[in-house]
């Protein structure tokens, strides 16, 4: 299969999880994730009509942006360091990996420097991994009176990773876990935190079937990456 079939195929099955879940197949945004893949190999979703692209490092994304088409979307959804923050908020729509109070007063220092308010997700670690970024869950409410003064902030949602299983129904406990924690911290914080990162390739319709209303998927699309560096 080429890129457009795969696309299409990836496309199908989030329509299917969608109507499952009770929403309409636009309710759920496909952030192709294209890292460690050259340009002409992301030129092939584009000409397939994907425009919404994820990127988990700063400087990779920063070279391949200005290759590619001005209406493409670019997201950052690995961790950001902080000498980093500069050169990705005016680059990157959406930061899905802000894993700390201290990164998002970073953000917010530097938003206003720049006069920029840039949209952000919560990364929560609900799997509890010792290698993975993020709040851990039950601090995430306990520092919400602290993100909320950083007024630069658009803070959408929460984003969270499944830790890898054999069978992906195996992930979606942690799925909802990450559901009934925005849902509980909307409640708190009085505003919607509408967005829900969350599904790979390996589990993106299982992510669904829990509300995920984004999915980030990289080598259903692209085929596996061939360096193993951990991400
Ligand atoms: C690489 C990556 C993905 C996509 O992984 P696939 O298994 O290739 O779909 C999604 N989210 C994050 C944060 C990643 O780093």
């Amino acid at each position: 299969m080429d890129i457009s079939e795969r696309l299409e195929a990836v496309q199908s099955q989030i329509s299917d999880a969608a109507k499952q879940s009770g929403r309409t197949p636009d309710a759920v945004t496909l952030v192709a994730v294209t890292k460690t893949h050259p340009p002409e190999t992301i030129m092939e979703a584009c000409d397939a009509g994907q425009w919404i692209f994820g990127e988990n490092r700063v400087q990779e994304g920063l070279a391949k942006i200005p290759l590619l088409p001005g209406r493409c979307q670019w997201h950052l959804i690995g961790h950001l360091q902080k000498n980093k923050i500069r050169k990705a908020l005016p680059a990157f729509v959406l930061i899905h990996g802000v894993d700390s109070l201290e990164l998002a007063q970073n953000i917010n220092r530097i938003a206003e420097e720049l006069g920029l308010f840039p949209h952000v997700l919560l990364e929560v670690n609900v799997a509890g991994e010792a290698s993975k970024f993020g709040f851990k869950p039950e601090d995430v409410e306990r520092e919400w009176d602290a993100l909320a003064t950083l007024d630069r902030l658009q803070i959408d949602g929460l984003m969270g990773m499944a830790p890898i299983v054999e069978d992906p129904e195996d992930a979606r406990p942690y799925f909802a876990h990450l559901r009934n924690i925005r849902d509980r911290l909307a409640v708190h914080a009085g505003c919607p935190l509408s967005t829900l990162s969350m599904g790979m390739s390996g589990d993106f319709p299982q992510a669904i079937l829990e509300g995920a209303t984004m999915v980030r998927v990289g080598s259903a699309i692209f085929g596996h990456r061939k360096t193993s560096k951990k991400n």
